[in-house]
């Protein structure tokens, strides 16, 4: 009995697994297919709101890609993004977002003051990336490099064969900004916070929700505030869903956040429609 009992769960493990595959060979098919279609209607990229602690103002957003799929559904980045890291088609799905952030803070240049982008490991080693970035900002001279911000992960240190660090040095030098992307959830970040010159920390949301009722996350982001601060790093909140966060995050000194709360990722006409809006709601 005991030997058929493990047969069967052997056979629910290989299921899931067959289902995983089989997802990730669609997942990369569907890349393939978006990628060498019409990009802005294949893999929109949406915006969120970063905004003003203390008063909801917008002053950024972080641009994160879709798929629509030939049905006009919208696929979440969780579904392809992996796929494209470990084909290589993130290079071109990253340079896709990096023209669309871009083309978009340009049109939103007088209301919007930053975008950040999210950079993964493997467009970071790719010998391209920073000559990819220094044409897009030649392309955009009224844009200064500084309202680009770009987003990487801990993991774009690890197994990594090329100097991360010296990477990110050179792309400081053109001017754009480096944000450290889900901090606190990995293994090294404060060897990661020795090691790489960051102008942001972006404060995961596992340690930022349900704050305002739990004193342990509550030290915890305090103590990180106050590291990045004597780093001279800003830092930024994500995943504010309740307002009590909002506030505790404000009292903490935690100056800018981005949530639900103050807006889901959109597509880039409510976006503008929104820093309309709130624009209108503060001419006087
Ligand atoms: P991330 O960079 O940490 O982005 C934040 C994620 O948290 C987004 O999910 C956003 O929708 C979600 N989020 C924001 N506020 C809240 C909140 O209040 N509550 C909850 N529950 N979630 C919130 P999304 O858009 O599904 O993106 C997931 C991840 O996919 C991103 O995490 C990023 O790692 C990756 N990704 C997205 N776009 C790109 C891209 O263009 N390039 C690369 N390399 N990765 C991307
Ligand atoms: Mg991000
Ligand atoms: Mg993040
Ligand atoms: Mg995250």
């Amino acid at each position: 009995a005991a030997k058929r009992s493990g047969g069967n769960r052997m056979r629910i493990f290989n299921e899931q697994m067959r289902v995983s595959v089989h997802e990730r060979i669609a997942a990369e098919k569907l890349l393939r297919e978006a990628l060498a279609g019409d990009r802005e209607q294949t893999l929109p990229v949406w915006f969120q709101p970063i905004v003003r602690a203390e008063s909801g103002e917008i002053v950024g957003a972080e641009a994160l890609v879709r798929m629509r799929a030939a049905d006009g559904s919208i696929i979440g980045p969780g579904h392809f993004v992996p796929a494209a890291e470990e084909t290589g088609m993130i290079v071109q799905l990253g340079e896709h977002v990096l023209i669309m952030a871009l083309r978009h803070l340009m049109e939103w240049r007088h209301d919007l003051g930053y975008i950040s982008v999210n950079v993964s490991p493997r467009q970071l080693a790719e010998p391209d990336f920073v000559p990819l970035l220094a044409d897009l900002l030649a392309a955009n001279p009224e844009l200064d490099p500084k309202r680009l911000v770009l987003e990487i992960t801990e993991t774009a240190l690890l197994g990594s064969s090329v100097d991360v660090r010296e990477r990110l040095e050179t792309i400081k030098r053109l001017g754009v900004r480096i944000a450290l992307d889900d901090f606190g959830t990995g293994y090294s970040s404060l060897t990661w916070l020795q090691n790489v010159p960051a102008d942001v920390v972006k404060l995961d949301r596992s340690f930022v929700a349900g704050l305002s009722s739990d004193a342990r996350k509550s030290s915890i982001i305090q103590a990180v505030l106050w590291l990045a601060k004597s780093l001279g790093m800003s830092a930024v909140a994500e995943g504010v869903e309740e307002e009590a966060d909002r506030q505790a995050l404000h009292s903490a000194g935690c100056e800018l956040i981005q949530g639900y709360l103050f807006g889901k990722p959109m597509p880039p006409a409510e976006f503008s429609e929104r820093i309309q809006r709130s624009r209108m709601a503060t001419t006087p």
